[in-house]
């Protein structure tokens, strides 16, 4: 029997529309694997969770999640929380630090019946988590923003030699298992010391992958290249706010955000979220497309799967990515995609296929 303990937590805008379809897909790949148990448990962020206990990310979540394997989080409304409140975190934000999910993994890929103006792409950006050029987790405590006077804003960037190097650790041994070739991207022509650091820690890494082929870019330069040949690029190692933005970029190669799913990957847990935000434009009117949560818990139960030599874990994983591409490959669509399906038809089918 494996046993996996899962929280899901809805998040604000379509999280809720998002992830009950993300779930429902998940409950018919239980019933469909022999063996595969899933303990799931329903924990509170975000406004609902604000609204009812008084915090954007009770404290009494964050110790339930300590106990869990794996998480599915829906995204968060976070520009209209208030800074001024404390109360008012961002679980997204905070979840990566508090759990040390250091590592965001962030796939881009053509998908079956999308046409793109590109083919052949299949990308995967590794983007450090913990650190980095956001004000939220780049400090022990409190905020890397300050205000000096009222006209004046510091923000600091933290990088540090040991998140660096596990962070490009991950990437490489990620590309060992695909085209075996990573792209450092970087900015050390002008961020002399911080980017300077971090392509050293991905230069002496590489050392240790002898059979995998590096090379390394600056960031906006690499920009051009992504959108002029996306399909060269395998592995994306790179930092927080370069990988956050370089995977908007990347999910707009291959149909958008609505197909771009992400894995935070910890060393005894993982997280489970869209790359996209909470979508308040088309939040409550089941439009959204729920692929990037449905294939981040795809990517979430395969990660299980290798880490516990579990082949059911590995096969419900399997028949996730299957039933998304059979799904579409029949024409079921949501409208970001040129379709007419609802959230919830298009989740129908997924977890009919699964
Ligand atoms: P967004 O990703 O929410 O939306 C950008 C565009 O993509 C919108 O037009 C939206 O409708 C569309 N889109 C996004 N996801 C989609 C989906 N699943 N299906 C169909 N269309 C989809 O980015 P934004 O508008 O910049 O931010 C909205 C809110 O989300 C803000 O409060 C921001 O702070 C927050 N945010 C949260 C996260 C997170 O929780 N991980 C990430 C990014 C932004």
């Amino acid at each position: 029997m494996s046993t996996y303990k899962i929280a899901v937590m809805e998040g604000d805008g379509i999280g809720p529309e998002i992830v009950a379809e993300t779930v429902k897909v998940l409950q018919a790949a239980q019933r469909k694997v022999d063996g595969l148990k899933l303990e799931l448990a329903e924990l509170p962020v975000g406004l609902a969770a604000y609204e009812r206990y008084g915090s954007t990310l009770p404290s009494s979540t964050v110790e339930a999640l300590k106990t869990c394997d794996g998480g599915i989080l829906g995204p968060v409304t976070t520009h209209v929380y208030n800074v001024h409140d404390e109360s008012m975190v961002n679980p997204s934000g905070k979840l990566r630090t508090e759990l040390d999910l250091y590592a965001n993994l962030r796939p881009a890929r053509n998908f079956p019946g999308v046409n793109t103006r590109f083919e052949n792409v299949d990308m995967l950006i590794v983007r450090e988590n913990t650190e980095g050029m956001y004000a939220d987790r780049n400090l022990h405590e409190g905020n890397g923003e300050f205000m000096p006077d009222p006209d004046t804003v510091v923000s600091l960037r933290v990088v540090s030699r040991r998140k660096s190097e596990r962070l490009a650790r991950v990437g490489f041994e990620l590309a060992r298992a695909r085209r075996k070739s990573v792209a450092v991207v970087h900015k050390k022509n002008v961020l002399r010391r911080g980017c300077g650091l971090f392509v050293d820690c991905c230069s002496m890494v590489a050392e240790e992958y002898p059979d995998v082929a590096v090379s390394d870019f600056h960031v906006d330069a690499f920009a051009m290249f992504m959108v002029q040949h996306p399909e060269k690029f395998d592995v994306i190692v790179t930092t927080n706010m370069f990988g956050d933005i370089l995977s908007d970029l990347a999910a707009g190669l291959v149909g958008g955000l609505g197909l771009a799913p992400g894995l935070n990957l910890g060393d005894r847990f993982l997280l489970a979220q869209a790359t996209h935000g909470s979508a308040p434009d088309i939040a409550g009117k089941n439009i959204a497309n729920p692929i990037a949560e449905i294939l981040s818990v795809q990517m979430m139960l395969e990660m299980l799967g290798i880490r516990n030599k579990d082949g059911r874990a590995l096969e419900a994983a399997g028949r996730i990515k299957t039933a998304v591409e059979k799904t579409l490959e029949q024409g079921v669509r949501t409208p970001d995609l040129g379709g007419t399906a609802t959230t919830s038809e298009f989740g129908d089918v997924v977890a009919s296929h699964v």
